[in-house]
């Protein structure tokens, strides 16, 4: 399989739904070691709005439609600080994808791109800094290092994405409720690089990697 198309990506948006959803007392148990305890609340609050939204939607069937949608339910129903940042990431992608029927693996990784790029605007976090940035600026350079299969790319973003937000376990938050912490934010993984990596374990799944 070569390229994302909007039934792909359609599945891997309703794939992410359901991993936030089996995953989302972990994702609040991370928030509540570093910060108020409610990531996967929002998260899954979040993505089952979209899931909802996009069962009855038959018009996002292409790629900027089906990004935008997402975009904007994910805006007005997450909240907290994920809202702006995820809901501001897939209404990027729409805007990205607006004329194209589908994306091959470095389509993708450069639409990925501008969406880790709109995240860092807004929330002003460099890598390192304990963040969602710190599992997805990995997971995209494994994505453009893995070459033209999709299968093969999308996995190893997922893979790479993983293992970056285990290790943002040692890092000192300097973003976000966590960097009030200082010190005491050390030693716990950052939720929001751990709702990233089921995002791109979603994404994975769907192209059947
Ligand atoms: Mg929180």
């Amino acid at each position: 399989m070569d390229h994302l198309t909007p039934a792909l990506a359609r599945s891997w948006i309703l794939s992410t739904a359901r991993l936030i959803e089996q995953n989302a007392q972990h994702l609040s148990d991370l928030d509540a070691a570093i910060g108020d305890g409610d990531h996967g609340a929002n998260m899954s609050r979040g993505f089952q709005a979209v899931a909802k939204k996009l069962e009855g939607d038959a018009k996002a069937d292409d790629l900027g439609a089906l990004f935008k949608v997402t975009g904007m339910t994910l805006l007005s129903t997450v909240g907290g600080a994920s809202g702006p940042l995820y809901g501001g990431f897939f209404l990027d992608l729409g805007k990205q994808c607006a004329s194209r029927a589908a994306l091959d693996a470095k389509d993708l990784a450069d639409v990925l791109d501008s969406g880790l790029a709109d995240i860092q605007r807004r929330g002003k976090a460099q890598p390192g800094d304990k963040t969602m940035v710190d599992a997805l600026a990995p997971a995209i350079a494994a994505m453009r290092a893995a070459g033209d299969d999709i299968v093969t790319a999308t996995r190893a973003a997922a893979d790479a994405a993983r293992n970056a937000a285990t290790a943002t376990a040692p890092l000192l938050a300097r973003k976000g409720r966590a960097s009030y912490l200082g010190e005491r934010s050390i030693g716990h993984e950052d939720p929001g690089a751990n709702s990233v990596a089921l995002l791109l374990d979603a994404l994975a799944s769907a192209t059947g990697a």
